[in-house]
């Protein structure tokens, strides 16, 4: 096989708006090679139009360089580069029939007329609405539009395309039809597509290489595979399809504890490392109760069309598992991953995090203990109204079975005592770490949720003991169920 060449390179561009200093892109870099399919994925907001509106020539990056076939192209106006763009909101022409819609670009460079028709019809084959040459834009469904924009794009002959959410306003099995003639069109014309989407299923299924980013950064670079199966940190896998996500650390040579167990894993950082581990839920094997690594109790089952989905709680622990084994609810289980099906990443903080429910008259509870705290601290900008009922900061009404909280405390702020019935949960010191100036320590609960605590004394293993956790160190995140 011939090796590609770069077509487009980007090489450290950064967008600051000058209206409000913000950085809308930072740092990009990027080779695409000519004739690649490349999307830009990322939730709404993360810089994906930006990067691509400098691609496009529409915006200048404030640092960085852009280079078509190994040149700087940021001095040159849209028209000058060789790349056209499709845009969610198709700006078709409603006035102009389909035929002027697509030669307006050709008219405006005096093409001569007769090359014109020709052209015209060759890109409403490509999108295969050969003969509408004469019908109004009013009377094309979206799917159709959405072809002529696409034919309108085309017809420059443009050497890349770029394409911003091209299949946002279409209905589900309209995009995915729009999926596979987008891939195959890609293919039959051999010139370079850039995409944009923040559907993670539309970029692994039409992409050569995915570029996954958030708040202006790129996060991974690779193809579909290396982004599903060895994503680089929690973003991109929760991001990238469902996964059981755990915080946990190091507590051997290749091993690590989280989720209330000690699992073998194939990738090895220092003991007392803090991690986070990823399971997709496909790699999660039911075995019976004592064959696991973990036990749980299956909480639910859903039928999928080809497998199951099930949830174990394993105490406060939710672990999610695709199989095609069919599980009842109730049922007691053990759970085992493959050492290689376990990815292990560097945790960014070591923070402790647990989810506490708010009970009807609105106080927190976590572990049949009540948190002593106002509702406004929980709940920035709540309110209590007039009839009872508490509304948040936009004025949303909260419903306590709808709603729960995630409550985050840093391993120094946690407390240690031996009296064993002190504390909002009581578990046993099942790994110890000196870390120079203190000790770490992981404490499994009787909710098989496991806390990291900081102290400068020396405990035991298998010594038991309460969790102190003054309310003031713990920060509140509502979270809807
Ligand atoms: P995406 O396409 O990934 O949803 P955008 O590239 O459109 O994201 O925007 C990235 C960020 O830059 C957003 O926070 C957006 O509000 C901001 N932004 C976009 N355009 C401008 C602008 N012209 N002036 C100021 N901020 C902008
Ligand atoms: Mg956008």
């Amino acid at each position: 096989m011939e090796k590609k060449d770069t077509i487009i390179e980007l090489r450290g561009v950064s967008k600051v708006f000058e209206d409000n200093g913000f950085k809308a892109v930072d740092n990009f870099n990027l080779e695409v090679k000519r004739g690649e399919f490349v999307t830009f994925l990322g939730p709404s907001g993360c810089g994906k139009t930006t990067t691509l509106r400098m691609i496009a020539g529409f915006d200048k990056p404030t640092e960085g360089d852009i280079l078509l076939n190994g040149e700087s192209i940021v001095g040159l106006p849209p028209y000058r580069r060789p790349i056209n763009t499709v845009f969610q909101r198709y700006a078709l022409f409603p006035h102009m029939n389909v035929f002027d819609n697509i030669a307006f670009g050709l008219r405006q460079k005096k093409t001569a007329k007769d090359v014109i028709v020709r052209k015209v019809k060759h890109v409403l084959e490509l999108v295969d609405l050969e003969g509408f040459e004469e019908r109004g834009i009013g009377t094309l469904s979206g799917g159709q539009q959405q072809r002529i924009a696409i034919a309108r794009a085309l017809v420059n002959e443009p050497e890349i395309l770029l394409l911003d959410e091209p299949l946002g306003a279409l209905d589900l099995k309209m995009r995915k039809e729009m999926q596979l003639e987008l891939k195959s069109m890609h293919d039959k014309l051999g010139i370079t597509f850039i995409y944009v989407t923040h559907d993670q299923e539309e970029a692994l299924t039409m992409s050569d290489k995915i570029v996954v980013m958030s708040e202006g950064r790129t996060q991974q670079i690779g193809t579909p595979e290396d982004i599903y199966n060895e994503p680089v940190n929690a973003f991109v896998a929760d991001f990238i399809g469902e996964s059981n996500i755990f915080n946990g650390m190091m507590t051997g040579h290749l091993k690590a504890r989280f989720c209330g167990g000690e699992f073998s894993c194939v990738d090895d950082y220092e003991e007392g490392t803090h991690i986070t581990a990823v399971v997709r839920p496909e790699d999660v094997e039911i075995t019976k109760p004592g064959e696991g690594t973990i036990t749980g109790v299956v909480d639910s089952v859903i039928f999928k069309g080809i497998h199951y989905e099930i949830t174990v709680l394993s105490g406060r622990n939710e672990i999610v598992i695709q199989t095609v084994r069919n599980a009842t609810v109730g049922d007691r289980v053990g759970l085992r991953v493959d050492p290689e099906n376990i990815h292990i990443m560097l945790a960014e903080d070591h923070t402790n995090k647990f989810y506490a429910d708010i009970n009807p008259d609105f106080r927190l509870e976590y572990n049949g203990h009540r948190i002593e705290t106002s509702l406004t601290k929980i709940i920035r900008g709540s309110k209590r109204r007039e009839d009872g009922t508490v509304v948040d900061a936009a004025g949303e009404v909260l419903e306590p079975g709808r709603v729960r909280i995630l409550v985050s405390i840093q391993p120094q702020d946690i407390e240690m005592t031996d009296d064993q019935d002190a504390g909002l949960v009581q578990g046993t010191i099942s790994n110890l770490i000196y870390k120079g100036d203190h000790y770490s320590y992981i404490i499994h609960t009787e909710l098989e949720q496991d806390f990291v605590v900081d102290d400068e004394d020396l405990w035991n293993m298998d010594d038991r003991v309460g969790l102190l956790m003054p309310v003031d160190k713990m920060t509140f995140t509502l979270k809807r169920k």
